[in-house]
């Protein structure tokens, strides 16, 4: 498994660098194409799972 985005799960190629809102990549080394999609997912629910966690705050304050 690798937990970054930039590396390349086929052949283990790291991109320097990648601009946020690219979603798939090719890479430059073996010429896979790699969806960013699930990672991308993978941040989604965490992100609400936080807004869900200040929901909470919000109501026990209240
Ligand atoms: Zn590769």
């Amino acid at each position: 498994m690798f937990s970054s985005s930039k590396t390349c799960n086929c052949c283990g190629h790291k991109l320097k660098s990648m601009p946020l809102q690219i979603r798939t990549w090719e890479c430059p080394n073996c010429g896979k194409l790699h969806d960013r999609e699930e990672i991308c997912l993978l941040g989604l629910c965490f992100s609400w799972l936080l807004v869900i966690l200040c929901w909470f705050d919000v109501l026990v304050v209240l």
